[in-house]
């Protein structure tokens, strides 16, 4: 079927969504198995039929996955879906060739698996977690609503909630941030369901010779960011739609604490290396220095003296300006430039900073450094008045 043919698929079935009866809860497909240390996935979920309710939702999906196909968030990094989906067949075992995964650069902590397969995995979860296994964790979490069929219960339920037209309108939005935040935020798991999700998770990440002790590791991480935000108002996204508990956290530890097996750390810095400069980047657009200043200490404390890491603790201390923040970003940067791995524009961070700090020359010196060091970058013009300025 031709993409434009297929497209008017998706939204004839849509406009048909109001007519679905949310009493009619029967499913074409069984139900699924309790979980417990034997629990074991059930079979393949066949595509359901488009006059039945779930298959108004997962028309509903496949719309949705069209719009993040093309969306200009998507990060389009074959190599690294590639990956992401190894990661996710390591995990779901038969279900594997129904799980497609797009790698959406939004700079929260998210990754959400929609009934029809589709898996979204976005950039600041890539950013935040340590290792294979850690990802392993969340996307066998989500991989355990999908086999337990939660997504599929909790978008019925979101939409008797909502009614039909607000939940459109919902996913309507996808591919604009508001849209993607809404999708994940909107709709939170509950509390069983959380339950189950996190044994599943652990289960299979055993099955796949993981190190099921670095799953619990995810919320202490995510809880120490919150927490370093006095103002915190707005919860991370993940914590959003699936609730999260120190219990929680605390059964995890339980679970997996006879364990061992593999977090393939190496393997999963190889895979984001290329991405590691945006992704900081954009972290930095959350406007959350104090946040940011907690994720970036946390990743040093892995990777000591990383020129680039320093120099975006360097940034988020400019951006949070408290008392002696300059000075500490200024230490940052310098302490960059003296790995002599930094990049450019370390040197122009650390002219500006200076400048401020009221030190003209020092910062006027480091300023002629990053024009020598990038005479073509865009902002070169910018610099070079700012130093005529300074004399
Ligand atoms: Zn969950």
């Amino acid at each position: 079927m031709k993409r434009r043919q297929w497209l008017k698929w998706g939204c004839a079935q849509c406009a048909g969504l109001a007519g679905f009866s949310l009493a009619g809860r029967a499913l074409a497909q069984a139900e699924p198995v309790p979980v417990g240390a034997d629990w074991s996935a059930p079979e393949r979920f066949s595509r359901p039929r488009l006059e039945d309710e779930e298959g108004g939702i997962w028309a509903l999906m496949d719309r949705e996955e069209t719009r993040l196909r093309r969306s200009p968030f998507r990060m389009r990094d074959a190599r690294l879906e590639q990956y992401l989906l190894e990661v996710c067949c390591k995990l779901a075992g038969a279900h594997c060739p129904d799980i497609r995964v797009y790698a959406i650069r939004q700079p929260f902590f998210n990754a959400s698996m929609a009934p029809n397969g589709m898996m979204q995995v976005w950039s600041g979860l890539l950013l935040r977690v340590e290792n294979e296994a850690q990802l392993a964790a969340v996307l066998g979490h989500e991989i355990g609503h999908y086999v337990q069929r939660h997504s599929l219960e909790q978008l019925r339920d979101v939409r008797a909630r909502m009614g039909v037209a607000q939940f459109m309108s919902v996913f309507g939005l996808a591919g604009q941030l508001g849209g993607l935040a809404a999708m994940a935020g909107g709709l939170a798991y509950s509390r069983d369901h959380e339950r189950d999700a996190d044994q599943i998770g652990v289960l299979l990440m055993r099955r796949a010779g993981y190190d099921t002790r670095e799953a619990h590791k995810i919320w202490s991480n995510l809880q120490a960011e919150q927490k370093a935000n006095p103002n915190f108002s707005t919860p991370n996204t993940l914590f959003a739609s699936h609730p999260a508990s120190d219990e929680r956290r605390e059964t995890l530890i339980r679970l997996t604490a006879a364990d061992s097996g593999e977090t393939y750390e190496a393997q999963y810095r190889a895979i984001i290396a290329p991405w590691r400069s945006t992704l900081l980047e954009d972290e930095m657009k959350r406007s959350r220095p104090s946040e940011s200043l907690a994720l970036f200490q946390r990743l040093l404390e892995r990777e000591p003296g990383d020129p680039l890491l320093l120099h975006y603790r360097g940034e988020a201390y400019r951006l949070r300006a408290g008392e002696n923040d300059m000075n500490l970003a200024v230490a940052d940067y310098q302490a960059a430039i003296d790995s002599g791995r930094a990049q450019a524009g370390t040197w122009r961070a650390l002219g500006q900073t200076r400048l401020k700090l009221g030190q003209a020359q020092a910062g006027q010196q480091a300023l002629n450094n990053y024009l020598n060091l990038a005479p073509q970058a865009p902002d070169s013009d910018m610099i070079k008045l700012l130093l005529e300025g300074a004399r």
